[in-house]
């Protein structure tokens, strides 16, 4: 029998000119924060109209870095999904305040903005929403809601590049915005984050906490006359993105558009031919093609078990995931915070119906059309 191409769930889109951008870093000698991460965060700010990006080592860097500079901190609670990777609620334990979960919407996978206002305590500071798949959040309802009870918006963005909500993007509409530049994200720096912000209070206490706290980084220090002297100014963290990685953030961002152009079109071309399955529901698409980044293509399977579905794909070598396993049900969230299986049923009946498909800009359409065809045999058979 002849052996299918390995059809692989994701890949990162790197090509000669990140090669080329890398070396010439590493050969400049200056390979940790410098030039190339302020070009970086200027461009990267331009892109998105914002007024300030401050690049970080990882987002779960920049999710801890918004709470802490927002003055959220022990016995505070931090509203967010428990349809997300673990680094949002993670974030949120790293100052000492706890993750309250707010069940999501069934259909978009997002946090159920009408359920968050009875979960709102004397005690909630912030409120911390996921744009799941690239799919935004009802911005404009979590901003009121953010407004009338004093509460500081961050949304975790990690998968909305590019994301845009009523003709603005996303990065532009909380308080704080967190982007991921990790390995499988629609742009990557192999690690790194990013944080957006248009105001200026926090903006500036953010670039300084990121490297220790020192009012100048060594970029800044190396053009003045003393390059030893410094001051610490805030509290500080090592979580400094490098001119390594910036270099390939520059050569990703040139792409964003591209590899998005890439991502709708096999996203297209999996809803129109999954369409003829009713065992599936494909993902809720917004009526601007704009408003999703298409990070995740999530299918819901109405028939048998997931884990099989999952398994006999694998067979026919075509590799899925599954977004997520609701935080409340993993033994740590259990235990530190007494979350419990049933506490959240809509991710729960979610958790038990979703798998992702392969979706990268290095697939080609044949390769989008051998999934659905894979499909339909494991579906028959
Ligand atoms: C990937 C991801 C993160 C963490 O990003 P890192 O850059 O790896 O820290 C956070 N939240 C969500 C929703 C993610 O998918």
């Amino acid at each position: 029998m002849e052996q299918k191409p390995f059809i692989p769930f994701s890949r990162p889109w790197i090509d000669e000119t990140e090669i080329e951008a890398v070396s010439e870093v590493l050969a400049s000698k200056w390979i940790s924060t410098g030039g190339r991460v302020r070009e970086f965060e200027r461009a990267f700010a331009e892109c998105l109209g914002v007024k300030h990006a401050i690049a970080v080592s990882s987002c779960t860097a920049a999710l801890h870095l918004s709470l802490v500079v927002s003055g959220i901190g022990v016995g505070d609670e931090v509203i967010t999904t428990p349809y997300t990777f673990t680094a949002t609620a993670e974030a949120i334990r790293y100052v000492g305040a706890k993750p309250i979960f707010v069940d999501i919407n069934s259909e978009t996978l997002n946090i159920d903005v009408s359920k968050i206002e009875q979960a709102i305590t004397s005690r909630t500071k912030a409120i911390m929403p996921v744009h799941i798949a690239g799919l935004p959040c009802d911005m404009d309802a979590l901003r009121e809601i953010c407004k009338a009870n004093n509460l500081v918006l961050i949304d975790d963005a990690a998968h909305a590049i590019p994301t845009e909500y009523n003709g603005q993007y996303i990065g532009t509409l909380g308080d704080l915005s967190c982007f991921s530049f990790y390995a499988n994200k629609n742009m990557t720096t192999g690690e790194g984050g990013m944080i957006t912000t248009n105001d200026d209070a926090l903006a500036e206490p953010l670039r300084t906490m990121r490297l220790h706290g020192i009012d100048k980084d060594a970029w800044a220090r190396q053009s003045k006359r003393s390059i030893w002297r410094y001051d610490i100014t805030t509290e500080g963290y090592k979580y400094n993105m490098t001119d390594i990685q910036a270099a390939m953030g520059l050569c990703q961002l040139m792409k964003l558009y591209k590899q998005h152009e890439r991502r709708q079109n096999f996203a297209q071309i999996y809803q129109s031919e999954l369409a003829k399955f009713p065992q599936i529901s494909t993902p809720f698409i917004p009526e601007n093609p704009k408003e999703h980044a298409w990070h995740l293509y999530i299918i819901q399977l109405h028939t048998g078990t997931r884990d099989e579905f999952v398994e006999s794909l694998r067979e026919e070598n075509i590799e899925c995931s599954v977004h997520y396993i609701p935080l409340h049900l993993f033994e740590f969230y259990q235990k530190q915070y007494g979350y419990s299986v049933g506490d959240f049923p809509r991710a729960e009946e979610a958790f038990e119906r979703v798998v992702s498909l392969p979706l990268h800009p290095g697939l080609s359409e044949s390769d989008v059309h051998c999934v659905v065809d894979a499909i339909g045999e494991v579906l028959t058979s």
